[in-house]
């Protein structure tokens, strides 16, 4: 027998359709498909009624089932971070999508000239070495791709400062018309997402977008038009709505509300969205005193947004907290010294974190509904991060 077979004849998914949802083998990732669908509705709602296009990134979930409900529901495409990641979407026919990210390389500028042979790619910019090897690598293929500017709106991470770095860029991307299109200008900040009050959040994103607006107000005065200005995130996309700046957010993780996300305050006039992905776990050692060990360790879940909820009847446990994570094992106590245990195999749920790098630790996620499992949807892009 083959290793591959002995592994698939004695392992079986964790779930089946049909499996009540007690019995999935642990540790395994949850989908909540009603939650799952609300959170996906309404926020394509609010982006049609503020008549913005919504792109989500499938960063968060790098999962072809998610990315079709996402289109099913009005999404005018997706976003992946990295060139691989997008391999699998394109093979499952999503027919737009943008690597909201710079990449430099023959290897990748070759791959996404690939890619762009099958679906409509667009990718950022933010330094003339990286336009010249995709107009190069589009040569060669035969296939056009669409160019993002990246300016750098406050994370100082990637992107070029102001208006004149942009111009420069367009004049290097107008000299390979034949290969490439500038389409205009990713505005990303990062780092104002998780800024728990809702207030002081409106306030950071009000800022950071200020530069962005004045870069096209430049643009227009130098006769540049910028067709698309993309950005966004789950924090701040109540907030970037109704700007009168973005033509297209592209928010991941409202999807899953992972822990982190959890934290941030709602705005009154927010968007609010509901946690659909758990972490099922089990206990697999009663421990000693008012520890119990699970089986779910860093290798299931990432914690270095914090350590995972405790979920119990649909909110976080007022009982026991996930305390410490080791590779394979999590150790939950509880709140009060001599309380009560979970038993020894009792399953014990999880909100994760942070979901974008707990799903890439995932090859499935068990999708249910009323306690059954419904659905189990492969995680193709896991480990795609080239
Ligand atoms: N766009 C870019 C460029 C990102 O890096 C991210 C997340 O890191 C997102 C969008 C989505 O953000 P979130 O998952 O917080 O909604
Ligand atoms: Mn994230």
């Amino acid at each position: 027998m083959k290793p591959s077979d002995l592994l698939s004849s004695l392992l079986p998914p964790a779930a089946r359709p049909g499996d009540l949802l007690s019995a999935v083998d642990s540790p395994a990732l949850l989908l909540d498909l009603d939650a799952f669908e609300r959170n996906v509705r309404q926020m394509q709602a609010a982006a049609d009624s503020a008549g913005l296009a919504l792109r989500p990134h499938a960063k968060a979930h790098k999962c072809v089932a998610i990315a079709q409900a996402q289109m099913r529901a009005g999404a005018v495409g997706i976003c992946c971070q990295k060139v691989s990641e997008a391999i699998p979407f394109v093979a499952a026919g999503i027919p737009d999508i943008l690597v909201s990210n710079e990449l430099i390389g023959e290897a990748k500028a070759r791959l996404l000239a690939a890619l762009a042979g099958h679906a409509r790619m667009s990718v950022c910019v933010d330094h003339e070495q990286q336009v010249e090897q995709l107009a190069q690598a589009c040569e060669q293929a035969g296939s056009r791709l669409e160019l993002l500017v990246e300016i750098n709106i406050g994370q100082d991470r990637c992107g070029v400062a102001d208006a004149p770095a942009v111009l420069r860029l367009v004049e290097v991307i107008a000299q390979y018309a034949g290969q490439l299109r500038f389409k205009g200008l990713q505005a990303y900040q990062g780092g104002l997402q998780h800024v728990r009050g809702a207030e002081v959040r409106r306030e950071a994103v009000l800022r950071a977008t200020e530069r962005a607006r004045l870069v096209v107000r430049d643009l227009l005065d130098e006769g540049i038009a910028c067709e698309t200005v993309t950005g966004g995130g789950t924090g701040s996309a109540a907030f970037d709505l109704g700007l009168g700046l973005y033509t297209e957010l592209q928010p991941g993780s409202y999807v899953f509300m992972d822990a982190d996300y959890g934290r941030n305050e709602t705005a009154d006039d927010g968007l609010r969205f509901e946690h659909s992905l758990l972490l099922a776990s089990r206990v697999m050692s009663e421990g000693t005193g008012d520890r119990a060990v699970l089986d779910a360790g860093l290798k299931s879940l990432s914690a270095e947004s914090g350590m995972p909820w405790v979920w119990e009847a649909g909110s976080p446990s007022e009982r026991w907290d996930y305390v410490s994570a080791n590779d394979e094992h999590g150790i939950l106590q509880c709140r009060t010294p001599g309380g009560a245990k979970p038993r020894l195999g009792e399953q014990v749920l999880l909100v994760p974190g942070h979901c974008d790098p707990t799903l890439n630790l995932h090859d499935a996620i068990v999708a249910h509904r009323a306690g059954r499992v419904e659905a189990v949807w492969a995680i193709e892009a896991r480990g795609l991060s080239r």
